[in-house]
């Protein structure tokens, strides 16, 4: 597993710089840098931005602007577009990635492993049948096939044409 290359993952890993202390899920999208932050669609009380350190290819987040650590916080016309959200996203990664399925959730709190805990966010994982065979269970390293900048554009392209 050792000669992977997944340079993404590894500054993930061992950061250059030490990582922000402020909010990222509130100061990129505050930045209007959208290209930059990977930022492919905006709505009224949510956005979408792909991670930064993915899982998979595709592997997006859908995030309220609101800055609150729980879904508890949520009003319901944020959680409606939350989901309405995901719904576009499926679409969107269905026509330009053609995955199997998709993992989806919230990992809540740092014991679930959030990495960023304090602004609650949903993942979209795209899966494909076999994508298992080369995802280590134990190591932290894995090949990711699709570069980000790649599946940003076609993401943002699909989601225009939705
Ligand atoms: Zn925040």
């Amino acid at each position: 597993m050792e000669n992977l290359w997944a340079p993404w993952r590894m500054e993930f890993i061992a950061p250059k710089t030490p990582r922000p202390q402020e909010c990222i899920f509130c100061t990129q999208p505050a930045a209007h840098r959208d290209d930059d932050y990977y930022i492919f669609y905006r709505g009224e009380h949510c956005y979408m931005m792909l991670n930064l350190y993915p899982y998979n290819s595709g592997h997006l987040m859908i995030v309220p602007y609101q800055h609150v650590e729980s879904i508890e916080k949520l009003n319901s016309t944020t959680l409606t577009e939350l989901m309405s959200q995901a719904q576009l996203a499926l679409r969107a990664l269905h026509l330009v990635m053609k995955p199997d399925g998709f993992n989806m959730g919230i990992n809540e709190g740092k014991v679930a492993g959030a990495g960023y805990a304090e602004h609650m966010h949903f993942h979209i994982v795209p899966r494909w049948n076999g994508d298992t065979n080369f995802m280590p269970v134990v190591a932290d390293v894995k090949v990711i096939p699709e570069h980000l900048a790649n599946t940003y554009h076609k993401l943002k392209q699909a989601l225009e044409s939705l």
